[in-house]
């Protein structure tokens, strides 16, 4: 049984969808990385984004399910370096809204949690998309990470996520993409990080994080 995931950012002006959604189309995962801490942290909403151990809960589908109907003016994007991954959030309330490589002819799309409105829906996450299923990206943990995480991102992952883009791509899973102009560019021309802003955050994040904690 699929349905559909509503899209809100936290300030409810870019409202969307994901459809279809469930546990069995995409895959849930959280990611530890030091890359997602940083955009948390760029964000300045860290407490909101990442869970105890620094991890972000993220949602993977195609970039051809996720409908944006209102509120796309809002839509911005960074990265973190210049080849870094777009990274797109809300200018109207610093939400992260999607993760998506740079290539659009890849079938990658990556939900935040934040932008998931399963209130608004009246059901659970789990219910909506599922348990997670892999912790990826332990070595970025601030903590010592769930039993279970993989410390980078695990072979047996990392072989279904290719074959699913694989399969994804083949059956148009790239397009339409909401966050996308019809050339393929982001919508919202793409802030980069200088190096200065990018180390400065970094130090903040990961394992030394931990460290400098009393
Ligand atoms: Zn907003
Ligand atoms: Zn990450």
């Amino acid at each position: 049984m699929s349905s559909s995931v509503p899209l809100a950012c936290g300030c409810g002006k870019i409202r969307g969808a994901i459809e279809p959604a469930s546990p069995s189309i995409g895959r849930r995962v959280v990611c530890m990385c030091i890359d997602c801490q940083t955009f948390a942290r760029w964000l300045g909403n860290e407490d909101a984004i990442l869970d105890e151990v620094g991890g972000t809960d993220i949602y993977q589908t195609t970039p051809s399910r996720v409908r944006i109907e209102h509120g796309r003016e809002h839509i911005r994007c960074v990265r973190l370096s210049p080849k870094g991954t777009y990274r797109f959030y809300a200018g109207c309330c610093r939400t992260p809204l999607a993760n998506q490589a740079v290539s659009p002819g890849i079938p990658f799309c990556g939900i935040p949690h934040r932008f998931m409105d399963h209130d608004g829906a009246g059901v659970s996450r789990d219910d909506a998309i599922g348990p997670v299923r892999a912790r990826v990206q332990a070595k970025g943990a601030t903590g010592p990470a769930p039993e279970g995480s993989h410390h980078e991102i695990g072979k047996l992952y990392l072989a279904g996520a290719a074959a699913g883009l694989l399969w994804d791509r083949l059956r148009g899973g790239h397009r339409p993409n909401a966050f996308r102009a019809d050339d393929g560019s982001p919508i919202a021309e793409p802030e980069i990080l200088s190096k200065e802003e990018r180390s400065g955050l970094r130090a903040q994040c990961g394992p030394r994080r931990a460290a400098v904690l009393p």
